[in-house]
């Protein structure tokens, strides 16, 4: 199989209205997928020990199931994306049902957690022109990135490959708030926070480097 860790500059460019880099030179740490039971504390308290913040594109159906976590999140100074309502692949979907899969979430979160989404990031990254319109009318911006991990193949050396190959000053990197990487999820923090330090690049909040 090949990676792509980085998408290609024609998608970017065809999609440029969606951030694929951050627009302050910093990277911005993103975690898809959650939140989760098993991963979502043992993340935030890492981030907390480094005062790392983050975005966590949450899935509508995990906010309402684990909304203390999500609450937890918020209370840490991290932002939460919309990541679909439950995790569906926009392109495969009608218009109506796509329409729902980000109105639900945004409504799920306002009204459990009194906060408004600003970013979304579609499942499996997949989504089509009309998905930007989508966006505009809920007044979201869309979020790809410029670093894939692949932390959910569970295997650390390829998390290590992507980061030291293609770890750049405005990345937004992807790991992920789910069973899967769970193992090895403190290691691929680590590794991403050793290497932005090593290499003198900084870190930053989805508000200042989404802007
Ligand atoms: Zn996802």
């Amino acid at each position: 199989m090949k990676y792509l860790y980085d998408p290609p500059g024609l998608l970017k460019s065809m999609f440029s209205e969606f951030y694929w880099n951050t627009t302050n030179n910093k990277v911005l740490l993103t975690f898809d997928d959650g939140p989760n039971p098993e991963t979502t504390e043992i993340i935030l308290k890492r981030l907390e020990e480094e005062n790392v913040k983050s975005l966590f594109f949450c899935v509508g159906e995990n906010v309402k199931k684990y909304n203390s976590l999500a609450k937890q999140i918020l209370a840490n100074g991290h932002s939460i994306g919309n990541h679909s309502f439950n995790h569906k692949i926009l392109n495969k979907i009608s218009v109506d049902e796509k329409s729902f899969q980000i109105k639900e979430t945004n409504k799920i979160v306002k009204e459990n957690l009194g906060y408004n989404i600003k970013y979304f990031r579609p499942a499996h990254g997949r989504f089509q022109l009309s998905t930007a319109s989508i966006l505009k009318e809920h007044n979201l911006k869309g979020v790809m990135w410029s670093l894939l991990t692949y932390d959910y193949k569970n295997d650390l050396e390829v998390v290590k490959f992507a980061v030291k190959k293609y770890l750049r000053n405005n990345s937004i990197i992807v790991l992920h708030d789910s069973m899967k990487p769970k193992n090895i999820i403190l290691d691929s923090i680590n590794i991403i926070i050793d290497e932005v330090r090593n290499r003198n690049y900084q870190l930053g909040a989805a508000d200042e480097c989404l802007n």
